[in-house]
């Protein structure tokens, strides 16, 4: 692990900034106490501490005020809720072509009780034709537009303020999925068109797995329903927000650690992890591009996160992982959980081999890589 150079921070972001480190292991040292369930001193400090974890998400995002911060477990988690507290029998939902499972398979779901979905193409590059063909999809019933602000396979950024433009005009709903996004790109719910934001924490956040965030800026239905220390004598949910929707006991550790890594993120600047990642990206692809055999499935001058995918030939991607795994490199392969989007590029057969990196990498370790390949693919072609 000491050596290994992580290339998979699209699923996780690794390592963890020192400072969210030390959160997690301080909340389970002064904020062992349950937040909200009891007066006693010990327990009002660590809702003290969740109430600060709270307010530095909402500055973060620009919500309008800290109680529509509902913490999750994850992304997944915070769609999930909006989707199942959001639509009813006969309402109609537009996605994109490129959605994660965490957005495709709920709604498959939801086919079930009469929910339906339409999956409108992408054009990278071309923003006009992509609203294009949202518009194209919008129903008299689509109640909401579900939406990747980028991809998790290919890093392609979509025009989610002109969709939510676009939905809010056809009397719609703008949920957008933010798990590539949040971290790298200057939200501001306040100026933008979108009602609810889904964030997982655990990725370009920087804070431990198992914690997500959703904005939620129009009442919804709980998902799960249970304690929450508020309005004990009532058997309804409370109305007030969070407390409608984070029942039972919160993941204090994660959150706090959470907030942790939110506060590495304002400290070091959105727009300067950003430019590092492009950088590192922009020449790594410039080298890929240079090595005989690797296919890159995106033009350069197409806007993305710092996600990107490859093969070499035809090798399956899962053998190239392999073999950058030998030399201490750990990039995912498959299809990441998003077969619509392979399905879109015409990757499904063969997955591809994807590299995503964090504020934590350095461009010779982007060279190590090509190297290892360029080796690889020479001693394939004499061998
Ligand atoms: N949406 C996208 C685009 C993702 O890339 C991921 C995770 O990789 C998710 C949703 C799910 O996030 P989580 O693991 O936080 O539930």
């Amino acid at each position: 692990m000491e050596r290994m150079i992580y290339f998979d921070n699209s699923a996780t972001t690794f390592p963890k900034p020192e400072p969210v480190r030390r959160a997690v292991g301080q909340a389970l040292v002064y904020c062992g106490a349950n937040p909200g369930r009891a007066g006693h001193r010990a327990a009002m400090h660590t809702a003290e501490a969740v109430y600060r974890a709270r307010c530095t998400a909402a500055e973060f995002f620009g919500a309008d005020s800290p109680e529509q911060v509902i913490f999750t477990p994850g992304c997944t988690w915070s769609l999930n809720t909006v989707l199942r507290g959001r639509l009813k029998p006969g309402d109609h939902v537009v996605i994109s072509c490129v959605e994660h499972n965490a957005v495709y398979r709920p709604v498959s779901a939801l086919a079930a009780e009469g929910i339906h979905f339409t999956a409108a193409r992408i054009f990278p590059g071309d923003d006009g034709r992509t609203l294009e063909s949202f518009a194209s999809c919008m129903k008299s019933n689509t109640r909401m537009i579900v939406c990747t602000h980028g991809s998790n396979v290919f890093g392609i950024r979509l025009p989610v303020e002109q969709i939510g433009v676009l939905a809010h005009e056809r009397g719609a709903e703008m949920v957008v999925d933010g798990a590539q996004s949040a971290g790298v790109y200057p939200y501001d719910l306040k100026k933008m068109p979108i009602d609810f934001l889904c964030c997982s924490g655990h990725k370009g956040l920087y804070g431990p797995m198992g914690t997500g965030l959703l904005i939620a800026r129009t009442p919804l239905r709980p998902l799960i329903w249970g304690g929450t220390g508020s309005r004990s004598a009532d058997a309804n949910q409370p109305e007030e927000y969070p407390d409608r929707l984070e029942s039972g006991t919160p993941n204090v550790p994660g959150i706090l650690g959470l907030a942790a890594g939110i506060r590495f993120v304002m400290q070091k600047g959105t727009d300067r992890i950003a430019a590092h990642e492009e950088r590192l990206m922009r020449r790594l692809r410039q080298r890929l591009a240079q090595t005989g055999g690797v296919r890159l499935y995106v033009e350069p001058e197409v806007p993305c996160f710092p996600v990107l995918s490859f093969n070499v030939g035809d090798v399956p991607s899962e053998e190239t992982a392999e073999r950058l795994d030998r030399a201490g490199i750990a990039v995912r392969a498959g299809l990441h959980c998003a077969p619509l989007a392979h399905r879109w590029m015409g990757t499904a057969e063969q997955g591809t081999v994807r590299v995503s990196v964090s504020a934590f990498n350095h461009p010779e370790k982007c060279d190590r890589l090509v190297t290892i390949l360029k080796d690889w693919t020479k001693s394939k072609k004499t061998s």
